[in-house]
């Protein structure tokens, strides 16, 4: 049966490059009928983030992309947090030492700065402990049996480091890139099992993908200078055969292509999927996000996943369900995907026009609640929503849009009627009022009929006295038809209004 991961650390909050991991990986799964896992990997406690794994879950209840196990939903695996499952993993890094796949290193950080300093070159500013260095250092390759014995009887603080091959060429597939390859020699002794008895990422990901029976591991493209450690790993622990199938997602690129999506983006862009209180203040991010900015998770999605991914023809417009039955690896990208914040309002648009408002209503309610503005008549709040979405690309232009149907617009741009105006259309106004007052059906037709048949009376163009009519109800040249408005609003306001601007 597939079983696919997504293993973050909790160091922040999720953002898009995170979410469409989350997205890709969920999608091949349950394209494939299978298990979508969610790990935690908190091993480097010096990076912990309070509240960031709280965010990812709600992040992917919000996508609706839950997973089946977790910390939190369970399941035959646990735990699921790697810091509940320190005890497994020295056994692993004590198994590669008696296999000669690892050694003990005894350096201070002292001695590793002074390493660093002394081997720097022009060429190589930032030495890495590898096979040339291994040699300098204090280790239980260059130390003696006795000496290394002395040293763990005393307790000296030690890490575990993995003895890289020497000019070994480590392939595998990726089901993105096809075969890649590495040279061993480049890669360096990476830590496995820190001085605290934890586990460092290398090690823990690749004991727990093969406990957890995991078939695949798709990540972001920054893990693939890492996947040689995993792969030589794999080989060394458990030989190769139920390594998973690795893929490695190409960036997010900025909207002109140029450089990776970063973090200071989120200014211009929106960056976070939400954000969170702690965000402000611990990771100097940003306190709105897309769901902030009035995104609805059925968009944010179908924009996610066209981030490098198709389906071979020009549909744009995905449902969740569509997307899962349709997806598949091959038809991702190789190159990097350039996310247009512009791009990302057009699926919102196009999905809050799909939806029916019942889906998002509540979301609009609460924005209308904090500017008091008061609906308190639920039916017609949904048949004013109905009637203005097409004009809505974020729920907020819900506001702009629909909440002079509620209150009587608190500026009038009157500078818009002005210029024209005159003693004439004063006297028709006043008139529409009475005919107003007096019409016995209150509906779109019978309004319309009455203000035209009063304007060829008054021989004026409709057309010039429609903008009025819609400056005095609204406030500003914008929104539906103006009989609907009047329809809706009904004779009591609508007559107010008139008179209100009259005066
Ligand atoms: N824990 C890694 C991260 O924070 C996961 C990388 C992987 O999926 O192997 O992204």
């Amino acid at each position: 049966k597939v079983r696919v991961r997504f293993a973050p650390s909790p160091t922040g909050g999720l953002h898009l490059g995170g979410v469409r991991t989350v997205l890709f990986n969920y999608l091949f799964t349950k394209h494939n009928g299978g298990d979508f896992i969610l790990r935690i990997e908190d091993t480097d406690q010096t990076r912990f983030v309070p509240g960031a794994e709280e965010y990812i879950f709600d992040c992917l209840k919000w996508c609706g992309l839950e997973p089946d196990e977790s910390p939190l939903h369970g399941g035959p695996y646990a735990p699921y947090r790697q810091s509940e499952r320190k005890p497994i993993y020295k056994q692993y890094a004590e198994q590669l030492i008696k296999d000669g796949y690892a050694y003990y290193a005894f350096d201070t950080a002292e001695e590793l700065d002074e390493m660093r300093s002394k081997f720097k070159t022009a060429e190589n500013t930032s030495p890495q402990y590898n096979y040339v260095l291994r040699e300098k250092m204090r280790n239980s390759l260059t130390l003696g049996d006795d000496e290394v014995t002395r040293l763990l009887s005393e307790e000296a603080p030690y890490v575990i480091r993995i003895k890289m091959p020497l000019d070994e060429t480590i392939t595998f597939t990726d089901m993105i890139r096809g075969e890649v390859s590495f040279n061993s020699s480049q890669v360096d002794d990476k830590v496995l099992l820190k001085a605290d008895g934890m586990p460092t990422y290398h090690l823990a990901v690749v004991v727990d993908d093969y406990l957890m029976k995991i078939t695949h591991a798709f990540r972001g493209e920054e893990w693939l200078p890492s996947a040689p450690v995993h792969v030589i790993l794999w080989k060394y622990l458990f030989g190769l055969e139920n390594m998973p199938q690795w893929a490695h997602l190409p960036l997010i690129l900025k909207p002109d292509g140029n450089g990776k999506l970063s973090k200071r983006d989120g200014d211009r862009l929106g960056f976070p999927v939400f954000a969170m209180n702690w965000m402000d203040a611990k990771m100097n991010e940003l306190t709105e996000g897309f769901r902030e900015r009035g995104f609805l998770p059925e968009a944010f999605v179908n924009m996610l996943a066209m981030l490098g991914w198709n389906d071979g023809t020009s549909q744009e417009i995905f449902t969740l369900d569509e997307l899962i039955s349709k997806f598949s690896m091959d038809r991702v990208h190789k190159g990097g995907a350039k996310f247009d914040f512009e791009k990302a309002k057009w699926y919102n648009h196009e999905w809050i026009k799909k939806l029916p408002v019942s889906n998002y209503k509540a979301q609009i309610k609460k924005l209308f609640d904090e500017k008091n503005i008061v609906a308190s008549d639920d039916k017609k709040f949904e048949t004013v929503l109905e009637l203005v979405k097409e004009r809505c690309t974020l729920l907020p232009d819900f506001v702009q849009q629909a909440s002079f149907f509620f209150q009587s617009p608190v500026d009038i741009d009157i500078n818009a009627i002005k210029p024209k105006w005159d003693e004439k259309k004063n006297l028709f106004f006043t008139e529409l009022i009475r005919a107003f007052e007096l019409a016995t059906l209150w509906e779109h037709d019978e309004l319309e009929k009455e203000f035209k048949e009063m304007a060829a009376a008054h021989q004026i163009k409709p057309g010039e006295l429609m903008l009025p009519l819609r400056i005095m109800l609204v406030g500003g040249k914008f929104g539906p038809g103006v009989f609907d408005i009047a329809t809706i609003i009904g004779r009591e306001d609508t007559v107010k209004r008139i008179q209100h601007t009259l005066s």
